[in-house]
């Protein structure tokens, strides 16, 4: 399997409450494969929703060359998937989503997440190994959580929410370690830690922008990504859109800052879009929701 056909898959997402207009944005060629007896009708329904999904995670992350990242046409499939995983994406220019997921009321959650996925191949190309997997995963979070928020789709926030409130520093420590490159990836699946573990790249995404002072942090991120793709190597690129911090040292802050609020989970979430959804609070509008 060469760099580009990285397969990202992802489990458990929600979904669909069309009706958001989307923003303008460059829109791909899209096509659609699938043995599904679908109607024309629901086949460009299908490519309205990704092409929005696409146009939305596009903007979102922030990449300085949006319109080269939308030149090359994408491929949705829509077919079986692996157990346990509702959709994946393949490389620059394929995703897949399974036949039940595209059912499911968060949908568009999904496709904004594995979208994602594909718009950092598109950037990093052959260096898309590099950046450790829960960042990657963080990534297609961030742009999943806010394109079903936006849409009014159901998630699982408040579940990964409850998560995030309760690690310990230990925890979080050993998911970042562990959830970053093959083969140790596999061990945080054996320690019990997969959910925690999926969820932790979008709350360091939400540290950066509201803790350690960077509110932009999705579009620094990308421009890391971008460097990837001109054979740079990730972690001076991380260091060069963050002020010379170093991945590790943003780390052991974030690890640091789980430590100094253990036990205090309002202190922890604070100013992040988790806020709220843990159920702490009588107003929670999702409660216990599964994982997206
Ligand atoms: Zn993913």
């Amino acid at each position: 399997m060469t760099a580009l056909t990285l397969t990202l898959g992802c489990a458990g997402a929600r979904a669909s409450a069309p009706g958001a207009s989307p923003p303008p944005a460059a829109r791909p060629q899209l096509t659609l494969t699938t043995e599904l007896p679908l109607s024309d009708a629901e086949r460009r329904a299908i490519i309205e929703r990704v092409q929005a999904a696409f146009a939305f995670a596009l903007t979102l992350s922030g990449w300085s060359r949006p319109d080269a990242l939308a030149a090359e046409p994408v491929e949705i499939r829509v077919d079986t998937t692996r157990p346990g995983v509702e959709a994946s994406t393949s490389g620059a220019h394929r995703f897949t989503i399974g036949v039940g997921a595209l059912s499911q009321p968060n949908a568009d959650g999904i496709f904004a997440h594995e979208l994602t996925h594909l718009q950092d191949f598109r950037a990093a190309r052959q260096g898309m190994r590099q950046p450790p997997r829960y960042l990657e995963e963080g990534r297609g979070y961030f742009v999943g959580r806010e394109w079903r928020r936006l849409r009014g789709e159901p998630g699982g926030d408040g579940e990964r929410a409850a998560l995030l409130a309760t690690a310990t520093a230990e925890e979080v420590a050993f998911v970042l370690a562990k959830f970053r490159h093959q083969p140790e990836l596999r061990e945080v699946g054996r320690a019990g830690k997969g959910p925690l573990a999926r969820g932790i790249g979008v709350f360091f995404v939400d540290y950066l922008r509201t803790r350690a002072g960077y509110p932009d942090a999705m579009a620094r991120l990308s421009r890391a990504w971008e460097r990837l793709g001109q054979g740079g190597a990730f972690e001076p690129a991380f260091s060069a859109q963050f002020d010379g911090l170093t991945l590790g040292a943003a780390e052991a802050s974030f690890v640091a800052f789980i430590r100094e609020t253990e036990g205090n989970p309002a202190e922890r979430l604070k100013g992040t879009p988790f806020e709220g959804a843990t159920g702490l609070r009588p107003e929670d509008p999702e409660g216990a929701a599964g994982f997206e």
